[in-house]
């Protein structure tokens, strides 16, 4: 048994041990009678919001951190790491000792060598308020709350990777805090093969990072097209999803969008409102003018009747900024993941996917099912080399995403049946997908998961795990394995 399976007992040992951490922190140590404890330790997937550590680092600096990884190497004690906290399967919660980076959020622009330096517990909206309104930007996900670090740590994929790459794709250099207490920056010349690894092996792995530097990308034009339609019904549901699969998958790289087909205000009965459900909605944007976005998505708005149709011109930050802008989400549980594909799925496929959303479990505002087809990634992102960067998916068109979302509220049966249909429906993708699975929205019962998340840069991360973390200090249930001799 590993020697960090002793994490969370939060013995008398390990309380005085934690008196003496305390006191070499510039940060805060935080102990579960402190009365922020609660809320600092609440991730943003309620379904493990139960899971507590001994204690709260909330660090402020890398050697506050270096601090923190030896004290829980010389106490047999788990680390684990948090920035923003948003990991779908909760891989930022443990019983041993968090370590949040979240006072160390400062961002800074550097305009004459197009780059910015991110602080490790900086969050998308931190990053996204030094650059908005200028004429250069970072790829970012869909999130405000989300830590930039675990999004660039597992590749990072929104709206503009097609024509800009994914995230880690711009990173330039990293510092992190090594297993055995040594602040190390890895960038294409030195700690080379860890640099490597931090662009897509994921979070958690390695050490703990504590600052990026990170290249901006200049905006190709201000003025773009931004889009979204809605059609309901079955019928126009399955032959929008179709149209609009097939026009992503000829499209040029500056279009980009993703659909989704949710079971939000489900008929109470059978017939009554059935024939404005379920409802497939369209969004993206087009880096180019608003009139060739309108020709590409002909076929879509000719596919059916949509109940909504908005195709207009808008100011690249603009856009962003609603795209952006989600109101800030109440304690919920989720689930989601997703498999890559690299083909227009079959139209027998989209039906019963589509008719599986229909009668998915929940369908309330506090309980919905949804699957989404993320047109994110192929474009720039297939560019690059499988092998150039950890981040392995390089041949795809798109993400198939079944989700789950709930709150506390709703009742355990109806959770464990929308626990029961998630599994079910990612099993029933699963034959029409890429065998990949994007790290980012990670998922505990999937099969062959590290496989699935790294394809064949698994064997090289596993010898860069031996490298940098050869007693698997920094681990969790789909963490890199340390290779074997
Ligand atoms: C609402 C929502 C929207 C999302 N949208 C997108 C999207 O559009 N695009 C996309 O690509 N992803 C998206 N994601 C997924 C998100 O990018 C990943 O879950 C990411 O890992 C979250 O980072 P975090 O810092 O917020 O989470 P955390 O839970 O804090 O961390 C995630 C993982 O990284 C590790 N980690 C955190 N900080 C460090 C560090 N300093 N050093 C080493 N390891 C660290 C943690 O231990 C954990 O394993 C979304 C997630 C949610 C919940």
């Amino acid at each position: 048994m590993a020697l960090w399976s002793l994490a969370g007992c939060a013995s008398e040992a390990n309380s005085k041990g934690l008196d003496a951490l305390r006191a070499t922190l510039s940060g805060t140590l935080l102990l579960p009678t402190d009365p922020s404890f609660a809320e600092q330790n609440q991730p943003a997937n309620d379904e493990f919001a139960s899971i507590t550590p001994i204690a709260i680092a909330l660090c402020a600096s890398p050697q506050d951190v270096a601090a923190c990884v030896n004290w829980c190497r010389n106490e047999g004690i788990q680390p684990v790491i948090r920035g923003g906290g948003h990991s779908y399967a909760g891989f930022s919660t443990t019983q041993g000792l968090l370590i949040k980076t979240t006072p160390m959020n400062s961002v800074r622009v550097d305009e004459a060598n197009q780059t910015v330096t991110i602080g490790a517990g900086a969050l998308n909206k931190e990053l996204l308020a030094h650059v908005v309104n200028t004429n250069f930007m970072v790829p970012i996900g869909t999130c405000l709350e989300v830590g930039f670090t675990g999004l660039v740590l597992g590749g990072g994929l929104g709206d503009n990777s097609r024509w800009a790459g994914v995230t880690a794709d711009h990173l330039v250099s990293t510092d992190v805090v090594l297993a055995n207490g040594q602040s190390v920056t890895a960038n294409a010349t030195q700690e080379a093969d860890l640099f490597w690894a931090a662009r897509g092996g994921a979070g958690g792995n390695f050490g703990v990072h504590t600052s990026h530097v990170v290249s901006l990308v200049e905006i190709p034009r201000r003025q773009i097209g931004a889009f979204e339609l809605k059609f309901h019904g079955i019928q126009d549901c399955v032959s929008s999803f179709m149209a609009f699969d097939k026009i992503m998958h000829s499209a040029p790289d500056r279009l980009s969008g993703f659909l989704a087909i949710t079971n939000l205000n489900r008929p109470a009965n059978g017939t009554r409102g059935a024939n404005k459900y379920p409802v497939a909605t369209f969004c993206g944007s087009y880096i180019g003018p608003v009139d060739e976005l309108r020709d590409l998505l002909r076929p879509l708005q000719h596919s059916g009747k949509a109940f909504h149709t908005e195709i207009v011109a808008q100011e690249f930050w603009q856009a962003q900024i609603d795209w952006l802008s989600v109101p800030k989400l109440p304690v919920h549980g989720l689930a989601e993941t997703a498999h890559f594909t690299n083909q227009p799925l079959p139209a027998k496929v989209v039906d019963q996917l589509i008719r599986r959303v229909a009668a998915a479990p929940g369908g309330s505002p506090d309980a919905y099912c949804e699957v989404r087809l993320m047109c994110w990634t192929g474009g720039k992102v297939n560019t690059v080399a499988p092998d150039a960067t950890a981040y392995v998916h390089r041949s795809s068109t798109g993400l198939l995403r079944p989700a789950i979302w709930w709150q506390p509220t709703s009742s355990p049966g109806l959770q464990r049946e929308m626990q029961g249909w998630f599994s079910d429906t990612l099993r029933f993708i699963t034959p029409f997908c890429q065998p990949s699975a994007f790290q980012n929205w990670p998922y505990r019962g999937l099969p062959d998961a590290l496989t699935q998340y790294y394809g064949s840069n698994l064997p090289r991360l596993t010898q860069v795990k031996k490298a940098y973390d050869p007693n698997n200090l920094f681990h969790y249930e789909q963490s890199i394995p340390v290779a074997s001799a």
